[in-house]
């Protein structure tokens, strides 16, 4: 029996067995309190009732999570509509007396090369790694995705979010006055003290006039940039991908939303420079004490130095001040870091095991002959795991996920691939790519 007809009789014949949908949007809270609820069948009503109430509260201030992230949106779509901006381009900071709107987001790295008939054995082994870093401005839409070459990949996640939102915005940005930026809850990237400081920064240097930075609830973080990664990874399965460069142009081409914005070279050539942001800020501003808890972060030019925090949208607000005492914005520009390069380790495994599977013309692009190449004859697997000893805990923990998502994607057609690709974005997350 053909594919087609099998789930043509399944249909027909087990309607009630179904796949279940992506588990992106699976909330802990959601979980907890519905587990909850599905067990107080045998408590009395006051008891029911209180169950059913706290996950009522919790939906409701979802909702009006949601409804200030479409507000914005909506806001900064009538912005472009009234001042024509049609494309993301060069603006001077503060050119345009307007809000605007940006979502930021990292995705699941992708592996080169990519061949949509993957050859069998490539599936035991780590090819080359870009991560993905996509800044998404709904008003047009537009998404500038950040294509960042292994050799590039800057562990310290604040630095490289910094750099990237600083080059965003420096080359991409509508020049607006005001800027809300949205982004989902992970605080080892996004939510701490550096990004805190450099939106403050901008706003005492005059960059823009008011900033705002908020964080969407855990688990209930669908937005923009997850259907413009949707976009792009659809047409990176589709193509055949050996390089970077034509990374670049499936991304360019996925959709009219997308753009891609190289990171590096695999030569080791910047484009996007990484700054030591953190050491920049680190003796001028202090940390804000419960960070974690609060959802909405507020700085505008009549209060250089303060944030204002609400824990949710509805929430009333509370003033910090995040500069040191006796002490003012640090002037000039942070230090760029040199990218890191890849340890000889993998140059020598990219070229042994990785290289037969690049097209001829990219071969010494993305697997160039390292100068010296070891002496000890080691089966592939071995080498696998020496890499993966190389690098701290953290980049092993990734490694051996990024394979088993990998998986994920080649294994069954589009139901594996929907699954690899939501299993994929959640780990993005957590690992800081
Ligand atoms: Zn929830």
């Amino acid at each position: 029996m053909g594919s087609s007809n099998f789930f043509d009789f399944w249909k027909k014949l087990c309607p009630f067995i179904v796949t279940a949908k992506p588990m992106t949007d699976l909330c802990w809270t959601c979980q907890l309190n519905n587990t909850l609820i599905f067990r107080s069948a045998n408590l009395d009503e006051e008891n029911k009732c209180e169950r059913v109430k706290q996950q009522e509260n919790h939906l409701f201030i979802v909702q009006q999570e949601r409804s200030l992230y479409n507000k914005m949106v909506g806001n900064a779509k009538r912005a472009c509509q009234e001042n024509v901006i049609t494309e993301l381009c060069q603006n001077s900071p503060c050119s345009r007396n307007i809000m605007m709107h940006y979502s930021f987001d990292y995705a699941q790295q992708v592996h080169l090369p990519s061949n949509p008939l993957q050859p069998g054995p490539i599936y035991f082994l780590v090819p080359r790694k870009y991560g993905l870093f996509g800044v998404c401005c709904e008003g047009i839409p537009r998404q500038v995705n950040f294509l960042v070459d292994e050799a590039h990949l800057i562990s310290k996640g604040s630095n490289a979010v910094i750099s990237y939102l600083h080059y965003f915005l420096n080359n991409y940005g509508t020049g607006e006055t005001d800027a809300h930026f949205h982004c989902d809850n992970c605080s080892g990237q996004k939510k701490n003290r550096f990004v805190l400081w450099y939106f403050a920064w901008r706003v005492a240097v005059g960059l823009h006039k008011s900033v705002s930075l908020n964080f969407l609830i855990a688990g209930h973080t669908k937005f923009a940039p997850d259907w413009c990664f949707g976009l792009l990874k659809r047409a990176f399965k589709r193509n055949l991908v050996p390089a970077q460069s034509v990374l670049e142009t499936v991304v360019n081409e996925s959709s009219s939303v997308n753009i891609a914005q190289v990171v590096g070279y695999e030569d080791g050539t910047t484009v996007v420079p990484v700054s030591d942001w953190q050491a920049f800020f680190k003796n001028s501003c202090k940390p804000l004490p419960g960070i974690k808890k609060y959802q909405h972060f507020r700085f505008d030019d009549a209060h250089p130095g303060s944030v204002f925090v609400k824990e949710h949208s509805e929430s009333a607000e509370t003033e910090f001040n995040i500069l040191m005492s006796d002490s003012s914005f640090p002037r000039g520009a942070p230090d760029v870091l040199a990218p890191p390069g890849l340890p000889l380790q993998r140059q020598q495994y990219l070229y042994k095991s990785i290289r037969k599977y690049v097209d001829e013309p990219f071969k010494d692009t993305v697997c160039p002959n390292p100068d010296v190449m070891p002496n000890v004859e080691q089966d592939e697997t071995v080498i696998i795991t020496e890499t993966r000893k190389d690098s701290d805990g953290h980049e092993r923990v990734k490694r051996g996920r990024g394979k088993g998502s990998q998986r994920g994607q080649t294994g069954g057609g589009r139901r594996g691939c929907g699954r690899g690709h939501s299993r994929g974005r959640g780990q993005g997350e957590n690992n800081g790519v």
